[in-house]
Parts: C-alpha cells; sequence; structure tokens
C-alpha cells in the first residue's frame, strides 16, 4: 500500500539560512504525526510547504502517490488550522464552517446537511448562530477545526492546535482532538514545541532541529531510545554522566531518565546489575505527586532523580549531604560516540 504522505530530501531556505534542510518523511494513512522541535527549527516552513503556501527549492512532496510540485494549495487533498484559527469574525460558525463548501459550489441542501453533521461532530450546534468573538477558547478552536475538516481532507495540518488554550482546556482538548481522529480516520501532522503535547496526541514523533529532522519514532521509542543527547534533552527530564560503565569497554555517554535513579544514604552500594556514584545533595522541588531532587558528583554532574513523598520523607537530605546514586545497568541509555555534541550544537 502506497503511504499517504511520502516527502523527499525537501529543502528551502530564506536568504543564506537553510530552514528545511534535506528532510524526507513518510507519513501513512490514519496516523497522527507530530513535528516537534524548538522554536525556528523548520517545523512551520515544513508545513507550509504541506499545504502549498511555500515551494521547496528542491526535492518532492507526494501526497496518495502523487507529486504535489505543482498543484495549487486549493487543489491539494490538504487543509490546514492556523494557530490563531484565523476564523472570519463577521461569520457565524455555521458560516465559518460552510465558507470552503460554499465555495466548492456544493448545492444548498447538500451544504445544509454537511454543516449539520460538522457541528454535531464538534458540538457547536447550540452555538451555531454565534460569532467567533462570542465563543471561548476551545470553541473557537472546534469551529476551526471543523471549518478545516468540512472538505474532509485526506490530511489535516494543524500549526500548534492548542497553543492559545489554556493549560486545563489543552488536557481536554487533547482527547477530543484523539478521539476525532479515530472517528474520521483523517491523518493529522501537528506542528508544536510542547514535548508534552506531541507525547499525549502522537502515534508517531518526528523530532526537528535547525531544518534536520533528527529521529522519527513513537513517543515510547524517543523517550526510551533516544539517537542522541538533543533528543534524550527534548523530551523529557534527562542526565548525562560520561564514563567506564561498562565493564572492558572505553568511556560512553549515557543518559539517565530521573525515575530510574534512586538515591541512598553515602554507605550504599551496587548490586552486581547497578552502578553506584557518590554524591551530595544540591536542591528538590515538589511536582504534586513527587519530588524532582538534584544532586551532584563529585565532577560536578548534576543529576536528577525523581523521589515519591515516602522516599524523600525517609532520605531528608540536608544541604550538602552525602548521598549515593543507584542506578540500574539495563537503564541507562548509551548514546551514539558523538556523546553530547548533539546538545552542544542545538544549545
Ligand atoms: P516556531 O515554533 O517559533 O513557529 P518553527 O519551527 O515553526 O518555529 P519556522 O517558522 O519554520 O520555524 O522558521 C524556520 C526559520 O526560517 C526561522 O529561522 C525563521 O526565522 C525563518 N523564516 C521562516 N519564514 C520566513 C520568511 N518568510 N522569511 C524569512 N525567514 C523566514
Amino acid at each position: 500500500m502506497l503511504p499517504l504522505l511520502e516527502i523527499k530530501k525537501i529543502c528551502k531556505s530564506f536568504g543564506d539560512l537553510p530552514a528545511v534542510n534535506s528532510l524526507s518523511l513518510v507519513v501513512n494513512a490514519g496516523e497522527i504525526f507530530c513535528l516537534l522541535g524548538p522554536s525556528g527549527c523548520g517545523k512551520t516552513t515544513m508545513l507550509r510547504m504541506l499545504a502549498g503556501f511555500e515551494t521547496p527549492e528542491s526535492g518532492s512532496i507526494m501526497i496518495d502517490g502523487r507529486d504535489m510540485t505543482a498543484v495549487p494549495p486549493a487543489e491539494r487533498p490538504v487543509n490546514i488550522m492556523f494557530q490563531n484559527y484565523a476564523l472570519f469574525p463577521h461569520l457565524s460558525v455555521a458560516d465559518n464552517i460552510a465558507y470552503g463548501l460554499r465555495r466548492s459550489g456544493m448545492s444548498a441542501p447538500a451544504l445544509s446537511d454537511r454543516v449539520d453533521e460538522l457541528l454535531h461532530l464538534v458540538r457547536l450546534k447550540r452555538f451555531e448562530g454565534r460569532k467567533p468573538d462570542s465563543l471561548s477558547g476551545g470553541q473557537r478552536q472546534r469551529t476551526a477545526l471543523a471549518r478545516a475538516l468540512a472538505r474532509q481532507p485526506k490530511l489535516l495540518l494543524l500549526d500548534e492546535p492548542l497553543a492559545a488554550l489554556d493549560r486545563k482546556l489543552r488536557e481536554e482538548t487533547q482527547v477530543e482532538l484523539v478521539s476525532l481522529q479515530r472517528q474520521l480516520g483523517t491523518s493529522f501532522i501537528v506542528v508544536t514545541h510542547d514535548q508534552d503535547e506531541a507525547m499525549s496526541l502522537a502515534s508517531r514523533i518526528g523530532i526537528m532541529n535547525e531544518g534536520h529532522l533528527i529521529q522519527t519514532g513513537s513517543p515510547q521509542e524517543l523517550y526510551d531510545k533516544p539517537e542522541n543527547a538533543f533528543v534524550a534533552d527534548f523530551l523529557g527530564e534527562v542526565s548525562f554522566l560520561t564514563g567506564a560503565f561498562i565493564r572492558g569497554e572505553p568511556d560512553v555517554t549515557i543518559a539517565l531518565r530521573p525515575e530510574h535513579v534512586s538515591l541512598r544514604s553515602a554507605r550504599a552500594k551496587a548490586t552486581e546489575n547497578e552502578f553506584d556514584l557518590p554524591v551530595h545533595y544540591e536542591s528538590a522541588t515538589y511536582l504534586g505527586a513527587n519530588w524532582m531532587v538534584r544532586v551532584k558528583s563529585a565532577s560536578g554532574i548534576t543529576i536528577k532523580a525523581l523521589l515519591s513523598p515516602d522516599e524523600m520523607d525517609q532520605l531528608a537530605p540536608q544541604s550538602g549531604a552525602q548521598l549515593t546514586v543507584i542506578f540500574l545497568r539495563s537503564k541507562m541509555h548509551v548514546l551514539a560516540p558523538d556523546g553530547l555534541a548533539s546538545l552542544a550544537g542545538a544549545k
């Protein structure tokens, strides 16, 4: 079966600056794929090229086996939902949703049925006559989503779809968006710089930095097996340690997640399957369900450990207290030989 979207070696520069650099990617039908990366890494530029608003200098974009190079935006089987939603302020919710359908020449009865279907889909039937400025942020977002889905695009592009919503609403809307996508089967490509958003929405994530696609995989693959320090650091909390962690092997750099780090007394010793390291206590932050504790090794490396409130009570560390970090050898993730170089280049 053909992939829904196949991007091959796409390049786009603005002046001397390569915004997207030889990016290749395959997205299958029914996926929610998140392009995740720091501000300015080229995510929006890639999205705009998929929509046809920017022209790549080289490379190709195939959708459903068809080369999109010469296809104008309105004729692509793609729609885009902008970050600010770009709703028409003078039109009602129903007319905003109907806008693209009207322009496509759909008959009045079919149009009315389709708008009704979409209003129910996004739970806005009661609000169909309202103008955007009398809607809540979540309702505006759902109007924009219904408008973007109206013509049944094969691929829906969403640029920071939840950025304008407050935290609580963002979490609810994430769940709604995933359930809507499952119901419709439309593929979504979501651009975001928010790792939590990407982790909770995506079936697969592509991490971008400086125009390059660094690694793609499921949220779990990227979290558990990051290819380099940049990916490890971008997705969640991590500590990096360099040393002779593998017997008989030269020094390597490892990534260690805080939930895999135990803190014990200064006299604690590792078992056969563990590794121990003397550290001293620096500080701790209460996160609600857990504590994030920062300790420092003799060589000055900060290591983060996630402790339950009970563990924290038992340890009751004083400032500067000598402790031992213990972690399972099986939980240390050895990074590619360039070690921390990928991180240094990115920050
Ligand atoms: P953000 O998360 O901040 O939106 P982004 O990852 O989406 O960032 P892009 O908007 O794609 O990044 O920008 C990539 C680079 O290209 C940036 O350095 C940006 O300044 C530059 N750029 C984007 N659009 C243009 C343009 N029209 N003219 C000149 N430079 C541009």
